[in-house]
């Protein structure tokens, strides 16, 4: 008797990112894909692929079939741009004397309060599809250009529409405590009340966040005030994450690892007892090279250390309208390599095993193995190590999402 699946893929070449296949890739060569409910059943080299009726067979023909890209780190539903800022930046200004000004995260915030839910929508689905097009089957998106609960909630109900009409997997974070909004100046902690007592009870009576992340930074909320948020996102049983040490060290990390934060992003400025604790907790070390690149920083993230102690690093682009208004998860891929020294595969693994656990989701996507979710995507490519070396020319041949072809046409 044979088995019938959904999908069969054979002819290709399987960069399963898992990590107990030996090898950077966990690579899989001549290998076949079945697919059934969305999930992969069966991955092996094809000649052992067991008897099986498929609805649909793909050949493959001998490309490189990788998992779903994931960005899990964007700011993408915001209003306005920041142009005006960069030729600021250009001419000397730093982003702290942009943002003590009234320019940087504020002047987005009046730009997205003043925008309608359907033109934060129109705005905002363009950087989605930027980002689709590269092989990206999951996106985290945050709030945190509201500061108020109603800017908070419209920003995360356009972020939740956008998974509605797009086939692509959205996952959201409230990051109310992202800066001081103006009406707030020189009350910090009374905004900090704000975020307990309404905007994260509100977004959690909603369900409109998967997770709750802060801004701890000389330029944006102190160690203490974000441990505030975390124990009010832990009532919630929201899982939390941190921007963390990309401008000065705070202490931000060792308070987020010992939270069991799921990450910590940018962190240039670590120390080595934070790699440590990191390693300990298990929280993934989002590493953020537009930002850098953006913002011309010269304290790169301690990525040898990182490396030494066995802490998951993950890579995103921060899609933002100040620090990096660049919608390209393959350029970040190449950056992460050329500025921070990741390889190729590190790169990879940073784009999907590891910004899968970064969002708490490793037990369904990030990986190519049975059981996990069938977010695919097939590349016209002879090794994967061209992911992270070229940039613009390569273009995923087939996108799968759960086993679907969602490849634009
Ligand atoms: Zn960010």
């Amino acid at each position: 008797m044979t088995e019938r699946c959904d999908l069969l893929i054979t002819n290709v070449n399987a960069a399963t990112m898992d990590p107990s296949i030996v090898g950077a890739y966990g690579a899989v060569e001549d290998a076949a894909v079945a697919v059934t409910g969305g999930k992969i059943v069966w991955l092996g080299p094809r000649r052992e692929l067991p008897d099986c009726t498929p609805d649909e067979v793909i050949d493959g023909e001998g490309q490189w079939l990788t998992p779903g890209l994931i960005d899990c780190h964007t700011h993408l539903v915001y209003g306005g741009h920041r142009a005006g800022e960069f030729a600021r930046r250009l001419g000397g200004e730093s982003y702290e004397e942009v943002a003590r000004s009234g320019g940087g995260i504020i002047s987005t915030v009046r730009a997205t309060r003043a925008a309608s839910a359907e033109q934060l929508y129109r705005l905002s689905e363009p950087r989605l599809h930027a980002l689709m097009s590269e092989g990206v089957t999951t996106v985290e998106i945050k709030s945190g250009y509201g500061l108020d609960l109603d800017t908070e909630l419209k920003q995360l109900r356009t972020a939740r529409r956008l998974a509605q009409h797009n086939p692509v997997n959205i996952v959201t974070s409230c990051l109310a405590a992202h800066a001081l909004p103006p009406e707030y100046d020189g009350r910090p902690d009374e905004y900090i009340d704000l975020i307990c007592e309404q905007i994260l009870p509100a977004v959690a009576r909603e369900q409109l966040a998967d997770a709750v992340d802060m801004f701890c930074e000389t330029i944006g909320f102190s160690v203490d005030q974000c441990q505030r948020v975390i124990d009010a996102a832990k009532k919630l049983d929201l899982p939390v994450k941190v921007h963390a040490e990309q401008l000065a060290r705070t202490g931000a990390t060792a308070m987020a690892a010992k939270a069991g934060a799921l990450s910590v992003d940018h962190i240039e400025y670590i120390s080595d007892a934070d790699v440590l604790a990191m390693a300990e907790s298990g929280t993934v070390a989002v590493l953020l090279p537009g930002a850098f690149y953006t913002l011309h920083e010269t304290q790169v993230p301690p990525v040898e250390k990182l490396r030494g102690a066995g802490v998951c690093m993950a890579l995103s682009t921060d899609l933002n309208p100040g620090s990096c208004p660049i919608a390209s998860l393959r350029l970040m891929m190449n950056m992460g390599c050329n500025l921070f020294g990741l390889t190729p595969a590190e790169a990879l693994a940073g784009v999907t095993r590891s910004a899968a656990r970064a969002l708490g989701l490793c037990c369904s996507r990030g990986v190519l193995r049975p059981g996990l979710r069938a977010d695919m995507v097939l590349w016209p490519m002879d090794t994967p190590d061209l992911l992270a070396y070229e940039v613009g020319a390569l273009k995923p041949a087939q996108i799968f999402l759960g086993g679907r072809d969602v490849t634009a046409g």
